[in-house]
């Protein structure tokens, strides 16, 4: 019998890049031109994250299982950078978290040539993820400081990716 109970209803998945900072949107656009070039088809998949969905993806691997297991070390919006819309997640749109290792390599590679950084280099690895690579992996207590001050455009601006 599983420990696990009932996975609760997906909140809200935002994927629009418009809502991330100017500098990493450019950032990721060009990352997928680059990957477009090379014949793939990357689909961003998430962006800017809700702290009800942070909470939800949390969940995984803890309160309940889809047999993935646990999925991120974010406990709510503002212990991963999704929560300042300073992350993006990319997929293949044909095979979507399936893609061969190509495309992750594809990605990481046009990722770095962007100045972002790539998941698939963590220790608890997460292929589709990219964050600007002037950030540290996660948000510090300064950065909440300043969300809670002066919102996302606080951050932005501190980190340097307000203006393209
Ligand atoms: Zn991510």
């Amino acid at each position: 019998m599983s420990i696990f109970g009932t996975i609760p209803v997906e909140p809200h998945r935002q994927n629009a890049l418009d809502l991330c900072a100017p500098k990493f949107e450019a950032a990721v656009l060009a990352t997928l031109r680059g990957m477009q070039n090379d014949g793939f088809d990357p689909y961003v998949y998430e962006t800017l994250r809700s702290n009800e969905r942070a909470k939800w993806l949390h969940g995984f691997g803890r309160l309940y299982d889809d047999d993935r297991g646990i999925v991120t070390n974010a406990t709510d919006a503002l212990t991963g950078w999704h929560g300042f819309g300073l992350a993006a997640d990319i997929i293949s749109e044909s095979k979507q978290w399936d893609a061969p290792d190509s495309f992750w390599s594809a990605l990481g590679a046009h990722a770095a040539a962007n100045a972002l950084a790539w998941g698939g280099f963590w220790k608890m690895k997460d292929k589709p993820h990219v964050q600007p690579s002037n950030l540290r992996d996660s948000p510090s207590n300064r950065a909440r400081q300043l969300i809670a001050q002066g919102g996302l455009a606080a951050v932005w601006r501190e980190v340097g990716a307000d203006i393209i």
